[in-house]
């Protein structure tokens, strides 16, 4: 269609899609659920391709629009609020592997045990504190038993007279 100017042209444009809005968005709804994976493939393979090009442009958007960047820390801040909350929850419902015991009114006292390994314990903590993905948490928690503060010190405390007994000096970190 012929038009006299390009503002009359973009004028209906707009007319059209705001009278056909629902059905457009329809339509690109119903493409999306059907092309789901291969839409899903593109992207990680844009993302894989161009990572370098997206982190450069997030970055400069970043620092560039400051509003964008308070509401980004704060939806940042939020998560890991979410985060440790749940953590904490789910730490509420736990009971010390060795003594049985739980501690609703005090779910700090759960520790997660790594069969001997303290640097990793801490890894999950960390890792809540830090509002890490529930999933990379729970793998994590896979591989330790739960244990209350006095029994994992205590457990400690054996591990390393044990060492200290079987290297016939004391165990250095
Ligand atoms: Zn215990």
């Amino acid at each position: 269609m012929a038009y006299k100017n390009h503002e009359n042209e973009l004028a209906f444009r707009r007319r059209n899609y705001l009278k056909n809005r629902e059905r457009e968005l329809q339509r690109f709804r119903a493409y999306r659920m059907k092309h789901h994976e291969a839409l899903l493939q593109r992207g990680e393979k844009y993302r894989q391709v161009q990572s370098e090009q997206i982190n450069e442009r997030q970055r400069k958007y970043y620092h560039s629009h400051p509003e964008f960047r308070k509401t980004q820390i704060v939806k940042a801040q939020r998560a890991v609020e979410v985060r440790r909350k749940w953590f904490s929850e789910l730490k509420r419902n736990l009971r010390c592997s060795i003594c049985g015991q739980s501690f609703p009114d005090c779910p700090t006292i759960i520790d997660f045990h790594h069969g001997g390994m303290e640097s990793k314990e801490r890894g999950v903590s960390r890792m809540a504190n830090l509002g890490r993905e529930k999933k990379v948490i729970l793998a994590e928690i896979a591989k330790c038993i739960p244990v209350c503060a006095n029994c994992h010190r205590r457990l400690h405390y054996l591990e390393m007279q044990k060492k200290k007994k079987d290297v016939g000096k004391i165990h250095k970190p």
